[in-house]
């Protein structure tokens, strides 16, 4: 079998492993990321993300304007209504950090920026098509995967193993990382994309959060002029809308009348996507020679929409250990600060998003 030898393997190239990738190789680390997939292109995702998050970390790598030409429009306040009263306020944004607005853009042009961000550092190299199928380990210590593409296997030496291989990790499972925390699922979300919805004021200017008897319609305004519609369901609900589930989104989404009105005027486009319930699920996010970030260190219910904030955030969190321990600092030393601060900055959220996540009525009292 051909064999390489690298200083850090990703797994993973989204947004997760292309931020991590990117940051890696800013500071001269040699660093191969595969991906099972090709790019650009999308992934089972809506894509609201905040300023102090995903949109500050896209501002760092010096990608925030390319992602801006795409046509996204900077989400400055938010529209909040009630449908169970028709009630309805403008508020500020969510977090917005230092460059001040929130941002959606759909995971086939955003994935696709940051895969050419990663590949633009001399030392980095994205492989695409290409996957994972084996862990190899010395002892205790996790020394490389074997890695498949078209032409054939190989092995990959690396001194850092990672995984940024999204919720059903296959480095989570090969490597049997710890699960820390698991909350049963309770909830699902469908979504469609629209185009040509005015925004409430005209040009769409922030998201639309429209609360239902549990149950959240979203509207994020996106690049190439589309918006992306998205319901979250309790499982109940879920297991009657998804006997008729085109027309059953349709109907529910027409029963917000904060929203309704505007999307009558504008076009649904292309097919309806459905996540049905899974797990929330927190993991051990290291080990000898492996770490995890984004959704396979941390999976949440997507309702509050913070995995992809969580994702970027976290890579700019694991770059740093990486670079300590490629730097002689002990492993376990930086592991354990890496794990600390993924736990302190995005903890509290996941339990928030699992609780809430029971009954959403709860935000009318919160
Ligand atoms: C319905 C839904 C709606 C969501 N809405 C939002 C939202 O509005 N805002 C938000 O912030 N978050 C949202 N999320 C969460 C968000 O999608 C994730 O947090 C985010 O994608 C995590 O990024 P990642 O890079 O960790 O993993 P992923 O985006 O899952 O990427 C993992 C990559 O790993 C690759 N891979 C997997 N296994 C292998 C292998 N063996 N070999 C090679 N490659 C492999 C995959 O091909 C994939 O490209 C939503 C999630 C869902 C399901």
């Amino acid at each position: 079998m051909l064999e390489e030898d690298v200083d850090v393997l990703i797994v993973g190239a989204r947004v997760a492993g292309s931020v991590l990738a990117a940051l890696l190789g800013q500071d001269g680390q040699q660093v191969l990321v595969i991906d099972r997939a090709t790019f650009p292109s999308g992934t089972l995702s809506t894509h609201f993300f905040r300023g102090e998050g995903c949109v500050g970390v896209l501002q760092r790598l010096g990608v925030l304007e390319e992602v801006l030409s795409f046509g996204s429009p900077p989400l400055v306040r938010e529209y909040n209504a009630d449908a169970t009263d028709g009630s309805s306020t403008v508020d500020p944004p969510q977090t917005p950090g230092e460059v001040g607005f929130n941002l959606s853009v759909r995971r086939e042009t955003l994935d696709g920026v940051l895969v050419e961000r990663a590949r633009r550092e001399p030392t980095v190299e994205v492989r695409e098509a290409t996957t994972l199928q084996a862990i190899v380990r010395e002892g205790d210590r996790v020394t490389g995967g074997v890695i498949a593409d078209g032409a054939g296997t190989r092995l990959i030496r690396a001194r850092l193993v990672i995984g940024a291989d999204g919720h059903s990790s296959r480095v989570a499972k090969l490597v049997d990382a710890p699960i820390q925390q698991e909350i049963p699922p309770s909830r699902a979300m469908y979504y469609r994309y629209i185009q040509g919805l005015e925004g409430p004021g005209g040009k769409p200017d922030g998201p639309e959060f429209s609360l239902g008897d549990d149950e959240l319609v979203y509207v994020f305004p996106s690049d190439g002029g589309f918006a992306c519609v998205a319901l979250s369901l309790n499982l109940d609900d879920y297991r009657t809308v998804r006997r008729d589930a085109d027309r059953a989104f349709q109907a529910r989404v027409a029963g917000h009348p904060f929203i309704a009105g505007r999307i009558e005027k504008a076009s649904w486009c292309g097919r309806l996507w459905a996540c049905g319930p899974r797990p929330s699920l927190v993991r051990v996010p290291t080990g000898p020679g492996w770490a995890l970030v984004g959704d396979a260190s941390m999976y949440q219910d997507p309702w509050t929409g913070l995995g992809m904030d969580n994702a970027a955030t976290h890579a700019t969190f694991l770059a740093e250990a990486v670079d300590d321990i490629l730097s002689g600092t002990d492993e376990s030393v930086a592991w354990a600060d890496f794990h600390r601060r993924r736990d302190e900055h995005a903890i509290s959220g996941f339990l928030e998003t699992a609780d809430l996540a029971l009954d959403l009525n709860a935000l009318r009292s919160g």
